[in-house]
């Protein structure tokens, strides 16, 4: 689809047009000197991409999922603690909680941020849990599992509302590792502490994933980690390199998980883009939401808490039979896609875990009503023109045969 769309979901050839000699060149210097794993395009990138998020380290990996998984094991999630997520997000944030040993708890999203809602997390903790005073831990009452992390995700490019959710971890013992695969510049202003704090410098730790069409993109599968926390970054970079901590010697069992140097090298390029790129979406978004404010609330166009700086991600709306609509975009030759249409909890790989439907009610009706639109940094505004008025087309169409 992306590919035969005129208007595509997502372009993600033109940035590499545009940027094709610098991209070139680290190549060349990656072949000059055979450095292709670790070395200095790395150690760059980690000191560039830690600077951006104002973290003091950034470990990279080979991908997101590698960057919550290793992030949970260094954080000292243990076999069979349970990990408190959403169920509106990626599968990649559940397959990383069961691949470090640890069980899925789930708290369903705010309606109106599609992001953890702080009062549903506060229910779990206060009335599915009991805190063991003896170990200074939480137990989940129906598991009997200990309670040891909350993963916010930072979905479409909008950070989770995090100050009651430290909070809720702070009371309860709780590290917190922020989901920021999708929040690459996103800001939070955090009233508890007066200022603008970047995704991924809020909790314990963050995962970024570097996944071709994230905001920051590589040529390929890349992904890091931020924390502020120096003994964590030690042991992720141990983590990610089986377990060494000098060649051939082995403090313990890890991963093959580390960044490639070439991959590196082009992170460090588009970085340098990465604020326009934001600024540009952001503009788009806004745009967006002003060509959508006539379509009398049959779209549902994305809100911006005042709380939040999004990056925009993606543009999701909400609207009644989202997929005639995808249909009518489709035939204008217009790209669309749906993040996601089936929940986490309700999806085959978690048949076991005997969630039913109804049991994250926000999560569910989101999951059947949203729709991607194109955007990317380089849409033109005319072509936003020409999606705004595909999508009003259909929508109108609709309130006519209604009446
Ligand atoms: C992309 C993504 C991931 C996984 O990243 P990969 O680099 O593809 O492993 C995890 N969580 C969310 C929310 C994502 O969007």
């Amino acid at each position: 689809m992306t590919h035969t769309a005129r208007i595509p979901l997502l372009d993600l050839v033109t940035p590499h047009q545009e940027l094709e000699s610098e991209l070139l060149a680290v190549a060349k210097k990656a072949f000059a000197t055979a450095g292709f794993i670790g070395g200095p395009m790395v150690d760059e990138f980690e000191r560039e991409f830690a600077a951006f998020c104002n973290t003091k380290y950034c470990v990279g990996v080979n991908s997101g999922t590698d960057a919550l998984r290793f992030a949970f094991l260094a954080a000292g999630v243990a076999p069979g603690d349970i990990v408190v997520t959403v169920p509106h997000t990626f599968i990649a944030t559940t397959e990383a909680i069961s691949q470090a040993g640890a069980r899925i708890a789930f708290v369903d999203i705010d309606e109106e941020t599609y992001t953890m809602a702080p009062e549903k997390l506060r229910d779990y903790l206060e009335n599915a849990c009991d805190f063991d005073q003896w170990r200074g831990k939480l137990i989940d009452r129906a598991s009997r599992g200990v309670v040891s992390a909350v993963v916010p995700v930072h979905l479409y490019g909008q950070t989770a509302d995090m100050d009651p959710i430290l909070e809720l971890a702070k009371k309860y013992n709780l590290v917190v590792i922020e989901d920021a695969c999708q929040a690459h510049g996103a800001e939070y202003f955090s009233k508890n502490d007066g200022v603008w704090k970047k995704a991924g410098s809020m909790g314990h730790a963050a995962a970024f994933s570097f996944y071709p069409g994230k905001n920051l993109g590589a040529c390929g599968e890349a992904g890091a980690v931020t924390t502020n926390d120096g003994a964590m970054a030690k042991k992720l970079r141990i983590i990610r390199d089986h377990g060494q901590s000098k060649k051939y010697y082995h403090d313990m069992e890890g991963y093959n998980g580390r960044l490639d140097a070439v991959q590196a090298g082009w992170l460090t390029v588009k970085l340098r883009h990465l604020g326009a790129w934001n600024e540009a979406r952001r503009s788009l978004a806004h745009r967006y939401h002003q060509l959508f404010a006539e379509a009398n609330g049959s779209v549902v166009t994305p809100r911006e808490a005042t709380w939040t700086r999004g990056v925009y991600h993606l543009y999701v709306v909400r609207v009644q039979d989202r997929e005639a609509l995808q249909s009518h975009l489709a035939a204008a030759g217009i790209g669309t896609g749906i993040h996601y249409p089936i929940p986490v909890h309700q999806q085959k790989a978690y048949q076991h875990l005997w969630y039913k439907a109804g049991d994250f009610p926000v999560t569910e009706r989101v999951a059947r009503e949203i729709v991607s639109l194109p955007m990317y940094p380089q849409l033109l505004p005319s072509q936003q023109d020409e999606v705004a008025s595909k999508v009003k087309e259909f929508v109108g169409a609709k309130a006519v045969a209604a009446r």
